[in-house]
């Protein structure tokens, strides 16, 4: 596993003058090496490998009016070819968008590997400095003299501050023997909202802070400013440092927000389960996108990704068309319908009054639950649920591409495994058709199973229960119930039916 630790540093006037010169050299290399991709592409109709470029840079060193690349560290300019070459990767491979020029004006950085920097008793030595670049260390458990980075980066911020980051690999020790094991302890699901950032099952509510729309507001204000300004002139230039630090202040302010729940969450439980969201998808909708971008459910995720790895706890990624929402967390009974303006309701099967929210989050929770005790489940293949914990990291990749899959709801052979399952069951199902969860959830008039789509006929396939309970279908057309769970009665005698 790879961490990063991010300070802010202070190099000299002479550092400064290097460093800005490494970023221009840098952006130099990325910006002609990307316009001499395009045109070999467009002209020739060829790609062009991470090879060529690198013998590229070398010719272009050995040019008279490109000589000054060969006053910088070449390690930062090669760096920057390979992240080019990744980005094309990603580009081919549809996970990313063309990539694009860089500008003097946005952030800049520099990648020193090993062979370009120094470590010694906690002092950093760049290549082509001589003097140690200070930076402020902030993890008094860690000693900078003992460690031992794999990478550098240095970056200079559009508001003038420089970061230096240190990346460290720790092998694949993750602190798995620290807590319990996974599905032991104190379990959380989560409801991520607008109004409130999120719901958790025990009611409690953690507000959107206010303070960031007042900081997005002194943005705004700070660039029509700066719009108004002499192109070119002084006061430009102040306005856009301006404009930089009010960037900065909202940036940091969410970070610090994030980071605070987060780690309150992974701190405090052990096994945490969260809605999956189409955070692209939802921003496509003019009216919420900027509510929605605001919130940084994205970022939040992932900080809870690998906080959860790193502290072995285990997150559970509850699938986007698990209708949260509309079930019933008391007797699992499924709503047709709840339109996004109710924000309570009243179960007509139980008469239970429910928060829209907290009713979500336990139905969450249920699902997570679920989904890591499934895992013992033998060949259980109807993972509709998925699961994200230490043992099971998933690369990025891998998701993107499940994610993708995700994008069209899957149809078809729903029902004819519900009828198996009511048939055995002896009841007549009644099919509720809901917007949003095209798997059709079967709603028995006594006991809801959400049985989902993807579990296909023929197929070993697993279900849940909004109470918990984990039902698998075998190849052999065997069911078996996760006994341990807390079922609800109903759905067990409906089993043994
Ligand atoms: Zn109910």
């Amino acid at each position: 596993m790879r961490t990063a630790y991010r300070c802010r540093a202070y190099p000299g006037p002479e550092q400064v003058t290097v460093l800005n010169r490494t970023f221009g050299c840098v952006r130099l290399v990325w910006n002609k090496t990307l316009a001499e991709r395009y045109h070999a592409w467009r002209v020739e109709g060829k790609r062009t490998s991470y090879r060529e470029t690198d013998t590229a840079l070398t010719g272009w060193k050995r040019t008279q009016e490109l000589a000054f690349l060969s006053e910088v560290s070449s390690v930062p300019l090669q760096q920057t070819l390979r992240h080019q070459h990744a980005a094309f990767a990603n580009f081919f491979a549809g996970r990313a968008r063309y990539p694009r020029f860089k500008s003097r004006a946005g952030k800049q950085s520099a990648h020193y590997t090993r062979s370009a920097f120094r470590m010694r008793d906690g002092q950093l030595f760049l290549a082509k400095i001589s003097a140690a670049l200070r930076f402020v260390w902030s993890w008094p458990e860690i000693d900078p003299a003992t460690m031992n980075p794999t990478m550098v980066v240095v970056s200079r911020e559009p508001d003038g501050r420089w970061y230096v980051t240190f990346a460290i690999d720790t092998g694949d020790t993750t602190a798995g023997g620290s807590g319990p094991a996974p599905g032991i302890g104190p379990e959380i699901g989560i409801d991520l909202g607008v109004a409130d950032f999120m719901v958790d099952s025990t009611g409690d509510r953690v507000a959107n802070p206010r303070h960031l729309e007042r900081k997005a507001r002194n943005l705004a204000r700070y660039q029509r400013r700066m719009a108004r300004c002499q192109r070119d002139s002084v006061n430009r230039r102040k306005a856009k440092a301006m404009v930089a630090r009010a960037h900065r202040k909202v940036r940091n302010s969410r970070q610090d927000f994030l980071h605070r729940q987060s780690t309150r969450l992974v701190r405090d439980h052990n096994l945490i389960a969260v809605e999956d969201l189409a955070v692209a998808n939802m921003v496509r909708n003019k009216r919420l996108a900027r509510a929605i971008s605001g919130c940084g459910w994205g970022e939040f995720r992932r900080q809870l990704e690998y906080k959860a790895m790193r502290a072995g706890k285990t997150l559970v990624v509850v699938d986007r068309w698990y209708p949260s929402s509309k079930t019933c967390s008391t007797c699992g009974h499924l709503l047709a319908e709840l339109t996004l303006s109710v924000r309570h309701w009243t179960c007509p099967a139980c008469r239970t009054r429910h928060d829209r929210d907290i009713n979500a989050a336990r139905n969450i929770l249920a699902a997570g639950r679920a989904v890591a005790r499934g895992d013992t489940l033998g060949d259980a293949c109807g993972a509709d649920v998925r699961r994200q914990g230490s043992p099971l990291p998933q690369s990025a990749v891998n998701q993107e591409a499940r994610l993708r899959k995700r994008e069209s709801p899957p149809q078809g052979k729903k029902s004819r495994w519900c009828q198996t399952w009511s048939a055995r069951a002896g009841r007549t199902p009644v099919v509720a058709g809901s917007d949003n969860s095209p798997g059709e959830p079967i709603v028995d008039t006594r006991f809801t199973l959400v049985a989902r789509a993807t579990a296909r006929v023929g197929c070993p396939g697993r279900c849940f229960t909004p109470t918990g309970m984990v039902i698998t279908k075998y190849r052999t057309g065997e069911y078996t119930s996760d006994s341990t769970s807390s079922a609800h009665p109903s759905a067990i005698e409906l089993f043994r039916a």
